[in-house]
């Protein structure tokens, strides 16, 4: 069961890339959203189910209410401070493999955005 701040959390990130698509599709003069391709890193913070759960609310009589959406979701990873080794990461708290370092800059997988919206016109 999700916690009710949880879902508050991905509500206001589903309402944002609502803001934004709007203002995309009013830029290229479009009235409807046929398509939303989103890139959603593994390391975001961004719950699925929990967004998911939001779209619906979020996308209901707005220009993307009937919009097909699709998710690319991005690999995490990382680079550890203490010896330099790159890896993989599917949560933010995973120490280094090689040195078990806990110590790292994120380089991949932090990202949320719309990577492309097809527009209908
Ligand atoms: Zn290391």
């Amino acid at each position: 069961m999700l916690k009710e701040n949880e879902k508050m959390h991905e509500l206001s990130i589903a309402v944002g890339i609502v803001d934004l698509a709007e203002k995309e599709a009013a830029k290229a003069g479009a009235d409807t959203i046929s398509v939303i391709e989103l890139e959603v890193g593994a390391v975001s913070g961004i719950m699925m189910d929990a967004l998911d759960f939001a779209w619906p609310v979020a996308t209901k009589g707005t220009i993307l209410e009937k919009a097909e959406r699709i998710i690319h979701h991005v690999q995490g990873k990382a680079k550890c401070l203490h010896c330099g080794a790159v890896f993989e990461i599917d949560n933010l708290y995973d120490p280094c493999p090689k040195c078990n370092g806990y110590f790292k800059d994120i380089i991949q997988g932090k990202e949320l955005r719309i990577k492309s919206l097809t527009v209908n016109d």
